[in-house]
């Protein structure tokens, strides 16, 4: 056969049936959606009644893959700046093909500075549509076992007691509840909470003890009151007073603001017993996964957090969840407007979805 007809031939043969629809072009939507928080959430940090957060919806091939990222205001993100980032890789990420994720996803580290919950809605976005596109569901892509999902802690915000005791009912269905300390009424939130039950509590502090002997005294009232362990006690650049106040308490601490990133953990190791693992922190579930394994051969606890989001983000994160100790993934439970449904609690227990992908569906109305 001549050069000229092989490569015509062979064009002719690749080309695809008339009928066929053609090829659909690659599409990317970036969209910021105010979510509605059922009650005002405070914390040390802040007092809100709304959160503003960043989706991606990526679709090709008659799929649309769907990300959700929380910016953190502390780390010089917003929802707008986040969504300017992605614009900015617009063209080129059109231009990529989304089943090698992976190195899709390092380029897109390289291309990007800070603007981790933009990252963290792509990269979720991503692995939706690649586990759609193969038909399983992402924690089947992850090869892990939903069996394994970890029950999950219900925060209560601060609050005035007869709120905090409303909310300790509204959560009756929980069997661990995460209580916010750090501020000056410790002792009457507490009470509140152990005047309406006896469940294990886990507390997070947000920074917000002054010393190391404020650390030491209410930590081990904290363990008295039934608490299993506590994240975060002091300012996230304080690793000197940690050593003296872990030889002096009993319940493991986790650090939080502190563990940002997975080249954090090696250096926060000697100084906790865990690190709390959080998608729109790191930039992804990729990112995440790779903390919980260096944690992990570290010999360090791993609890996997969230930040008030969708059931996007928290579905997402949930299924990794097989993976870790704690779970505290309740952030779309706290807003009265989530889009969709996904990841359900059963009594606590997280129930991952078997449908394709993150497993997600529009709310009903
Ligand atoms: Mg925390």
């Amino acid at each position: 056969m001549k050069r000229r007809t092989f490569l015509s031939t062979s064009v002719l043969a690749a080309a695809p049936p008339a009928d066929a629809a053609p090829a659909a072009k690659p599409a990317l939507v970036t969209r910021i959606r105010r979510l509605n928080l059922r009650h005002t959430w405070t914390t040390v940090m802040s007092s809100s009644q709304y959160r503003d957060t960043f989706f991606v919806e990526y679709s090709r091939d008659g799929i649309t893959g769907i990300g959700e990222g929380a910016p953190i205001i502390r780390y010089q993100e917003s929802a707008e700046t986040n969504r300017r980032a992605i614009e900015s890789i617009r063209a080129w990420l059109l231009e990529q093909r989304p089943e090698a994720f992976v190195p899709l996803m390092n380029q897109v580290f390289r291309r990007i500075e800070g603007q981790f919950a933009a990252k963290a809605a792509l990269d979720i976005a991503l692995l939706d549509w690649n586990a759609q596109k193969l038909g399983v569901p992402l924690w089947r892509m992850f090869g892990l076992d939903p069996a394994a999902a970890p029950l999950t802690t219900f925060s209560i915000g601060i609050d005035k007691a007869g709120v905090i005791r409303q909310k300790v009912r509204e959560a009756e269905e929980f069997p661990v509840l995460k209580i916010k300390v750090g501020l000056d009424n410790d002792e009457e939130v507490i009470a509140a909470v152990r005047s309406v039950t006896k469940k294990p509590l886990r507390v997070d502090a947000n920074e917000g003890f002054r010393t190391k002997e404020e650390a030491v005294a209410k930590i081990n009232w904290l363990e008295k009151q039934g608490v299993e362990f506590i994240e975060q006690p002091l300012p996230a650049a304080n690793l000197e007073d940690m050593n003296w106040i872990r030889k002096r308490v009993h319940i493991p601490v986790i650090a939080d603001e502190a563990c940002l990133h997975p080249q954090d953990i090696p250096r926060l190791a000697p100084y906790f017993d865990g690190v709390n693992v959080k998608v729109d922190k790191c930039g992804g579930l990729l990112e995440a996964k790779r903390m919980i394994e260096i944690a992990r051969s570290l010999g360090l606890k791993v609890m996997l957090g969230c930040m008030v989001s969708s059931s996007v983000a928290i579905t997402a994160a949930a299924h990794l969840s097989p993976l870790v100790d704690y779970a505290d993934l309740d952030g779309n439970l706290l807003i009265a407007n989530d889009p969709y449904e996904g990841v359900r609690v059963d009594r606590g227990r997280l129930i991952l979805p078997d449908r394709p992908g993150l497993g997600l569906r529009p709310r009903p109305a």
